[in-house]
């Protein structure tokens, strides 16, 4: 058996010898032994205390199989969502001052390009809008740029 990659391991803090296992993919919690810990680490684990971790998802017969698994939830909620967000940044160009700014390092005169626009333009057509879903676009648009963009899209 694998260790799940899902999984933290926090030492306990009452407690010196105990280890506090919490799965993020299956919201187990348990308690145990640093000597449990280690057995656990080294897949020395056998009997009941094996079929309790494999029953938590602490243990999985596959953990590359069961990282796979969860890399394709993602496939499959963009697939089966109405709705597709678009978030574009097409210039990094803000006249703020905001005091407490932490992109000025990143603020400058780079403007998204007319090619690329197009070619994102062309992706949200032949991609979301092509299987009907409704496309919720925004991002930081200034005057000429938001006047370009949902007119590509509403005249499509
Ligand atoms: S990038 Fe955001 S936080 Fe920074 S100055 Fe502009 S609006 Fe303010």
């Amino acid at each position: 058996m694998d260790l799940s990659r899902f999984i933290k391991l926090y030492t306990g803090s009452n407690d010196p010898d105990a280890i506090i296992i919490y799965s993020t993919l299956r919201g187990s919690v348990l308690r145990v032994s640093q000597t449990v810990a280690e057995a656990l680490r080294n897949d020395t684990l056998e009997g009941a205390e094996q079929e309790v971790m494999a029953r938590l998802g602490i243990l999985v017969p596959d953990a590359l199989a069961e990282q796979l698994q969860v890399a394709g939830y993602f496939d499959w909620a963009n697939a089966n969502a109405r709705r597709y967000t678009v978030l574009v940044t097409l210039n990094l160009d803000c006249n703020l001052s905001c005091p407490y700014c932490y992109e000025d390092h990143f603020r400058s005169k780079n403007y998204m390009s007319d090619a690329t626009a197009d070619l994102l333009v062309e992706t949200i057509l032949d991609g979301p809008i092509a299987v009907g879903k409704e496309v919720l676009l925004g991002g930081n648009f200034t005057r000429d740029n938001y006047l370009r963009f949902p007119k590509q899209l509403v005249h499509s």
